[in-house]
């Protein structure tokens, strides 16, 4: 068992434990004065484990009920929402009573959304079910929903009172969404870890044997990353952003391509591009593309806008640059890496340079 603390206001702790589920309901008696609990799933993880909290929670005398919609990107939405609160409303639900969101990111930041505006704040618990929802979007409070006009367009910052992570329940989930959130993973080996970045370069494909250890070890190592980042910077003011390693070029990719591939491999490819923008700045004091070409390679994780799509043009990708909120403040900025495990922000003096540097990638 593992037990990392995120020092942001409130603070909160992250448990990582296998069969953490049967140790939740005393865990909740310990901690919080209660009523009711809202499991709020999709309809996949309703099947494969909110039943069972259910009966965990049941079996230790806690009211429960089970709120759930159908699973994916679809229903981050403000529709959603609005259902599960009059439902929670139908059922009686008050500020005395708490929110579990048991699910993947969808989840997380749909339950934890609601949970901070119904009845104008409620308190919330993440159980996140997918390496993505693990290691990235359960810690840190963002929470929001999609508009047709993009993706996480309103929300707020909500921070949840507690994080259970299991491993174990990676073991249900399709290998597509293992390589989702270990783009991710890899992603803090590069920026803070270099330790896992190694640990990861070791194991290679042995990774998706979806060892106990191994996955305690890496849920641990990256979510302590996360931890520190957002306790320095909850509301992504400054460090929180070098987070976004990797996603400058990634989200152009994602946007070129109309959101039809997922948003790992996406970050996978940006991840090598900057890097290799990082060694062509003079940034980099070592190499920092090859190790991260040859672990992309190992665990079979696209490294190169050919295995996206044949038709990506270099040329149209930096059109969205421009577009990115996160990167767009008069000046394009970037978060580069010195080495393995140490990032630095770079600011391009202008766009043509970003340009420039972009194009020598290819
Ligand atoms: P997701 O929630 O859609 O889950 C992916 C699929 O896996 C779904 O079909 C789900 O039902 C299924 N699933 C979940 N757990 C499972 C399990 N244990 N076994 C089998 N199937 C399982 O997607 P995601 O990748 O977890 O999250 C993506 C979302 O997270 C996006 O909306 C993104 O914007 C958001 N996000 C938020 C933050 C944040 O800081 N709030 C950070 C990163 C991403
Ligand atoms: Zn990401």
């Amino acid at each position: 068992m593992k037990i990392l603390k995120v020092k942001t206001k409130p603070s909160y702790e992250i448990i990582i434990k296998e069969n953490v589920f049967e140790d939740i309901p005393n865990d909740l008696k310990k901690n919080f004065n209660f009523g009711k609990i809202a499991i709020v799933t999709d309809h996949i993880v309703e099947d494969l484990y909110a039943k069972r909290l259910y009966e965990n929670l049941k079996k230790n005398q806690i009211k429960a009920e089970i709120f759930s919609f159908p699973a994916g990107e679809a229903s981050k939405n403000i529709d959603t929402v609005i259902s599960l609160a009059r439902a929670l409303i139908q059922k009686n639900f008050d500020r005395k009573d708490i929110i579990i969101a048991l699910g993947g990111g969808v989840v997380g930041d749909v339950a934890g959304f609601l949970a901070s505006i119904y009845l104008r704040g409620i308190p919330y618990i993440q159980i996140p079910t997918t390496l993505l929802a693990q290691v990235d979007s359960s810690v840190g409070g963002k929470t929001g929903v999609d508009l047709p006009e993009g993706k996480n367009l309103i929300g707020t910052f909500y921070q949840p009172a507690k994080v259970y992570i299991d491993p174990l329940v990676l073991k249900s989930l399709p290998i597509e969404e293992i390589k989702n959130g270990l783009a991710e993973v890899i992603k803090y080996g590069c920026i803070l870890k270099r330790r896992l970045f190694s640990f990861l370069s070791k194991k290679g494909k042995e990774l998706y044997n979806l060892n106990s250890q191994d996955l305690e070890y890496i849920i641990f190592e990256s979510t302590s990353a996360k931890a520190y980042v957002v306790s320095k910077d909850e509301k992504e003011k400054d460090l929180r952003r070098i987070l976004n390693f990797g996603h400058t070029i990634g989200h152009a990719i994602e946007t070129e391509l109309n959101y039809s591939i997922p948003h790992g491999l996406a970050v996978a490819v940006g991840m090598v591009i900057e890097a290799k923008i990082s060694e062509i700045l003079g940034i980099a004091e070592e190499s920092v593309s090859e190790p991260l070409i040859k672990l992309l390679k190992s665990l079979d994780m696209p490294y190169e806008i050919s295995h996206l799509s044949s038709n990506l043009d270099p040329s149209k990708l930096i059109s969205h640059f421009s577009k990115d909120k996160k990167v767009w403040k008069g000046k394009l900025t970037m978060v580069l890496l010195k080495k393995i495990g140490k990032a630095q922000f770079y600011e391009f003096s202008s766009f043509e340079e970003a340009k420039e540097v972009f194009l020598k990638c290819f």
